[in-house]
Parts: C-alpha cells; sequence; structure tokens
C-alpha cells in the first residue's frame, strides 16, 4: 500500500471505542486493529458488525455499520437513553444462593432482557453453598425452567464449577448482569484468566499510545468455542429502566397466550371482569406468585 491508501474492504466487529477511535477484530483469529471513522459514520458501539480497510500504517478505517440484531441501552447522565453494546445473544442474569434471590428480584430482570429482545439465561451461582435440599430455591428454579428459560448453575469455588457454564457461552455473545455480590467479577476472572486477554488483544503497534476506557469491550473466551463476552461497569448493572406498563406486561412470557383475551380492551389486569390473565391465575395457568410479581412493577412504574 502506498501512503494514503487503503487495502480492501473486510469485515470486522467494534471490541472497543474511544470516541472517533475504535479497535476492531478480524472475524475469526487474529489481532485487532486501532480504527478512526469515515466522517460520515456515528453512535457506533461495542459488538457493532463493521466493514473496514487496513491503512499502510497499521491502523485502519471504519467504512460502514451491518444492521443490528439488537442494542443494550443506558441512560446517559440526562436521563436519555443510549446504546451501549450491541449484537448481543443472550443476557446472563446472574444470582447466588447467597444473598438469597427473591422471585421479584429475578421477574425485573427478565422482564428488562426480554423489552430488548435478547434471550435471558438464568445463572445460579455459589451452588457450593446450597444445602443438601435446596428445596425452595430448586422449586423457584423449576418454575422458570417451566417458562422455557434455560437456569445454569455454578460455583468459582471447584476447578470444574463453570462447566455448564461454558457449554452455554460456545459461539454466542453474552453480557452478564445481576446484583453485586453474587459473583459477577469472580465468573469473569475464571472465564478471562489472562489479564492480556482483558487489557484487549490490540497488537503492540496499535497499543502505542493506549487509551483507557470505561466503556463496554468485547472478549473472546479462551476456554469456550468462539465465544465472546461484552462487559463494562455499566452493562453489569443492567436493570429495570424506562420501561412502560406494556413493556413489564409482554415482558412475562407466560401472559403472551392470554393478551388480547380480556374483555375490555384497555384491560388493567387488576379486577376487571372478564379478565383473560386473572382467569388464568384462577386455573393455575400463570403462577400467582409471578401474577403477584407484575403487579408490584406494574405499581412501581405508577410511582416513578
Ligand atoms: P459481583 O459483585 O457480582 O462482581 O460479585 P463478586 O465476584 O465480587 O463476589 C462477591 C463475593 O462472593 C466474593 O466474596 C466472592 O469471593 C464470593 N463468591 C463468588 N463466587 C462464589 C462461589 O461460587 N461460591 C462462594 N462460596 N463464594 C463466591
Ligand atoms: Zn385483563
Amino acid at each position: 500500500l502506498a501512503a494514503g491508501e487503503y487495502g480492501p474492504e473486510q469485515p470486522g466487529r467494534v471490541i472497543a471505542h474511544f470516541g472517533r477511535t475504535l479497535d476492531v477484530g478480524p472475524e475469526g483469529e487474529g489481532d485487532a486493529v486501532r480504527c478512526h471513522l469515515r466522517a460520515n459514520l456515528e453512535g457506533l458501539v461495542t459488538g457493532d458488525r463493521v466493514i473496514w480497510r487496513a491503512a499502510r500504517d497499521g491502523s485502519g478505517v471504519v467504512v460502514a455499520r451491518a444492521e443490528r440484531d439488537n442494542v443494550l441501552e443506558r441512560p446517559d447522565a440526562r436521563g436519555q437513553l443510549k446504546p451501549v453494546a450491541a449484537n448481543i445473544d443472550q443476557i446472563l442474569i446472574v444470582f447466588a444462593v447467597e444473598p438469597a434471590p427473591h422471585a421479584n428480584l429475578i421477574d425485573r430482570y427478565l422482564v428488562a432482557a426480554e423489552a430488548t429482545g435478547i434471550a435471558p439465561v438464568l445463572v445460579l451461582n455459589k451452588i457450593d453453598l446450597l444445602p443438601e435440599a435446596g428445596g425452595e430455591l430448586r422449586e423457584l428454579l423449576g418454575r422458570y425452567e417451566a417458562l422455557g428459560y434455560p437456569v445454569v448453575a455454578t460455583t468459582t469455588a471447584r476447578a470444574d464449577g463453570l462447566t455448564a457454564l461454558l457449554a452455554r457461552l460456545d459461539g454466542r455473545t453474552s453480557v452478564f448482569v445481576g446484583q453485586s455480590g453474587v459473583g459477577k467479577s469472580s465468573l469473569i476472572d475464571r472465564l478471562l484468566p489472562d489479564e492480556e486477554l482483558r487489557i484487549g488483544a490490540l497488537s503492540k503497534d496499535s497499543r502505542k499510545g493506549t487509551h483507557t476506557t470505561t466503556t463496554a469491550r468485547l472478549y473472546r473466551l479462551p476456554a469456550s468455542d468462539g465465544g465472546e463476552l461484552i462487559d463494562s461497569p455499566g452493562i453489569r448493572e443492567f436493570g429495570l429502566v424506562h420501561l412502560d406498563e406494556q413493556q413489564v406486561t409482554e415482558g412475562f412470557i407466560e401472559f403472551r397466550d392470554h393478551l388480547g383475551r380480556c374483555r375490555f380492551r384497555d384491560c388493567r389486569h387488576r379486577h376487571e371482569p372478564g379478565c383473560a390473565l386473572l382467569a388464568a391465575v384462577e386455573r393455575g395457568e400463570i403462577h400467582p406468585e409471578r401474577f403477584a410479581s407484575y403487579r408490584r412493577i406494574v405499581d412501581t412504574l405508577d410511582e416513578s
């Protein structure tokens, strides 16, 4: 390549971004390349699929963005929702044997995940602390499995404690969310044991003049088969924000069969006669605790 010339267009994925500078990873193996943005491109986020071209000096230029499958959004300082990561296959909602999870909290995370269109997976960590019987917790998890949600049990206290999780991570792009103290950092430390990897697999050339970032980063998981993780402090705090009542109602997946069958089109499923949801609870087709959870979530929307 002569100075000022660019190589052929090639596909890549945004691994991290720092304003108008991006690190782009090639499809498959290979080091990331520090790229700048062509002038007419804005608002790229980690996980975006892009077309880029290599420059002579080892850097590159991003020339196009592919359509996104989905985005994860977070409110900025002014409360405006901003995309922080794109093209995620699953949201791993981590909770733990201790502190014991509340069903309502799990439901809140599930509703928030459903609103993004990204598949949720429940991860029960610290199973080393699970009492022999573990009756209540098992019953709770069984309820979610019956709804079709995958449940994966993990422990960072044993060498083989992540086997089931690794199988779930294979070939997918994942994010971890959940309350503080459930073990997200411990799990991620085990999945990305190599400090270098966590800093990012940048080639030496591109690492010169390193920028630091608190925005999301994409990591290739060495122990999985093509699994990738997008992580940032903000993503880990993902939760129930800026949802409206309809999103909450639709976020309870077992309601979907019954919605639209209420006698009144504007039924709010409280005391209305002919409410299909209330009838389904009555018939045992909707678990009463899930319905109570739904009410609680909608009521907190009313307050805010
Ligand atoms: P985070 O806030 O979700 O990132 O949670 P941390 O990874 O900081 O973990 C919180 C605490 O739980 C720490 O004291 C960890 O050592 C502990 N912890 C994490 N995973 C496990 C586990 O599988 N079993 C047990 N017993 N403790 C764990
Ligand atoms: Zn109704």
